[in-house]
C-alpha cells in the first residue's frame, strides 16, 4: 500500500499519524516544500514579543523517522491520472492512495492590497507588524478582514480579532495607547457571527470598552498607502492590517480536480474528493458539505484528516463502512491578557467570557500540540 500525503501543515501531520496507525505496513511518502511545520495560531504573539519566529517553526526530521515516512522536498504542481500521479517540479510520484493537505491561499485582488499587511501569511508578515508598531510614536492602526463570497467558510476572522485585541493590550502595557487610534473595519454588519449568534455583540462590547472605533457593514473598495476605502466612506491609517478571504492553493487552478465555487477542492462528508477513488482532502484546501458555520481552522483540519486517513485505508482494504468527519468549531480568541473560549457544534454554541486562565490554556495547548512533532 503506497500512500502519498501532500503538505506538512496541521492536516498533513495528523493524516501521517492516523495513516500510520491504521496501516502500519504502508509506504508513506510526504511531499512538501520544507521538512517543517509552521504553527500559525501563535503568529498573534509575535508583535508583542511573546513569541519569536523560530518558536513557531518545527523541524520534522525526527517525527518523520519515528513515523517511518519518506520525505520528498518539492512543490506539487498538479495531480493527474485520476489522482494516481502527483507532479512536482522535480518529477512524478505514483500512489495507490492520496491525501491532499496543501492549505489555501489569500485572494489578493483588492486595488492597493500591497499597502496592507496580510498578517496571517506567516512569520515575515507578523514580524513586519512588530517592527512597524515599534517604530511608530502614534497614529491610526486599521485592522480588518474580508471573505470569499463564493466560499463563506473561507475567512480568517478569529485571528484578526486576536491581532486587534493583542495590539490594543500591547500599547496599553507600553503606556502609549492614548497616542493611537485603533479602527476595526469589516464589510459585514455583524462580524464574527459564524462563531455563534452571541459573538458579534460580545466582541463589539469589548471593542467599545477598549476605545476601538468601528467601521462596519461597508463593502471594501481598496487601499492607498495611508487610506482604507469602503463603499461607506474612507478613512486614513498609518498602518493597515487586512486579511482577505481565502481560496484554494495555486497549483489547483489548472488541475482537473473538482473545484467548489470558491476555488477549493470539492469533497464529500467523508473527506473524499468528489468523483475520485482513493483521493482525499483535509484542511484549508478543501470545500466540505455541512453547516454554514464551518470554519477554516486547524481544529477542523485535524478532524478532517482523521476521517480522510481512516477512510482511505478502509477503501484500500476493500471496506466501505466509511466514517464522516465531525463538525466542530473550537477556538480560544486571545487578547494577550485573556482568552475567550468559543465552541460550536451541531447541538449549539458556547461562549465563555474573557478569562485570564484561558490565555494560559492557549499557551499550554501550543506546547502540548507541538510536543508530538518535536
Ligand atoms: C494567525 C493565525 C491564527 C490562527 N489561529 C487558529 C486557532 O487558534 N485555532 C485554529 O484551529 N486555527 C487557527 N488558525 C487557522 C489554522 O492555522 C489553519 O486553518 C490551518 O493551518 C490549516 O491547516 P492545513 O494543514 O489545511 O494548512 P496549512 O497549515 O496552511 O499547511 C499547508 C501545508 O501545505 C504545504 N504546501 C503548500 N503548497 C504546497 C505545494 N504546492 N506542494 C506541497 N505542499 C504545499 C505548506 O508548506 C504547508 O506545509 C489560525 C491561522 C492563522 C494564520
Amino acid at each position: 500500500m503506497n500512500i502519498t500525503i501532500l503538505g506538512t501543515g496541521f492536516a498533513a501531520l495528523t493524516a501521517i499519524k492516523q495513516t500510520r496507525k491504521h496501516a502500519p505496513k504502508a509506504t508513506i511518502t510526504v511531499i512538501s516544500p520544507k521538512e517543517e511545520m509552521l504553527y500559525y495560531p501563535s503568529l498573534i504573539w509575535i508583535p508583542s514579543g511573546l513569541r519569536k519566529g523560530d518558536d513557531l517553526r518545527v523541524n520534522l526530521h525526527n517525527f518523520f523517522n519515528r513515523q517511518n515516512v519518506q520525505f520528498v522536498e518539492g512543490s506539487v504542481q498538479n495531480v493527474i491520472h485520476s489522482g494516481r500521479t502527483v507532479v512536482t517540479e522535480d518529477g512524478e510520484y505514483h500512489n495507490d492512495g492520496l491525501i491532499i493537505a496543501t492549505g489555501g491561499r489569500f485572494i489578493k485582488k483588492l486595488p492597493g492590497i500591497e499597502y496592507a499587511i496580510t498578517p496571517c501569511e506567516g512569520i515575515p508578515a507578523a514580524e513586519k507588524i512588530r517592527d512597524r508598531i515599534d517604530g511608530m510614536s502614534g497614529g491610526t492602526i486599521a485592522i480588518g478582514f474580508g471573505g470569499n463570497p463564493n466560499e463563506p467558510s473561507a475567512m480568517r476572522g478569529g485571528p484578526m480579532f486576536e491581532f486587534l485585541f493583542g495590539i490594543d493590550n500591547l500599547l496599553r502595557k507600553q503606556g502609549r495607547r492614548d497616542k493611537f487610534k485603533i479602527v476595526f473595519f469589516n464589510p459585514a454588519p455583524e462580524p464574527g457571527k459564524r462563531l455563534g449568534s452571541k459573538v458579534p455583540a460580545n466582541l463589539t462590547k469589548i471593542m467599545t470598552k477598549q476605545g476601538i472605533e468601528l467601521h462596519l457593514g461597508h463593502k471594501m473598495i481598496g487601499f492607498e498607502e495611508k487610506l482604507v476605502k469602503t463603499e461607506g466612506g474612507e478613512f486614513s491609517a498609518d498602518l493597515i492590517l487586512f486579511m482577505p478571504g481565502m481560496t484554494g492553493p495555486l497549483w489547483l487552478a489548472d488541475s482537473e480536480l473538482p473545484k467548489s465555487a470558491g476555488g477549493m477542492i470539492s469533497a464529500d462528508m467523508n473527506a473524499k474528493v468528489e468523483g475520485y477513488d482513493n483521493v482525499y482532502v483535509a484542511g484549508d484546501a478543501g470545500s466540505f458539505p455541512g453547516p454554514d458555520w464551518q470554519a477554516k481552522q486547524a481544529h477542523a483540519a485535524d478532524l478532517q484528516a482523521v476521517a480522510a486517513s481512516k477512510n482511505l485505508v478502509k477503501s484500500l482494504n476493500g471496506q466501505s463502512d466509511f466514517e464522516p468527519f465531525k463538525h466542530e468549531l473550537f477556538c480560544i480568541v486571545d487578547t494577550l491578557k485573556h482568552g475567550i473560549l468559543i465552541r460550536r457544534t451541531e447541538k449549539g454554541a458556547t461562549l465563555l467570557p474573557p478569562c485570564r486562565v484561558l490565555h494560559y490554556a492557549k499557551r499550554a495547548f501550543e506546547w502540548l500540540y507541538l510536543r508530538q512533532y518535536r
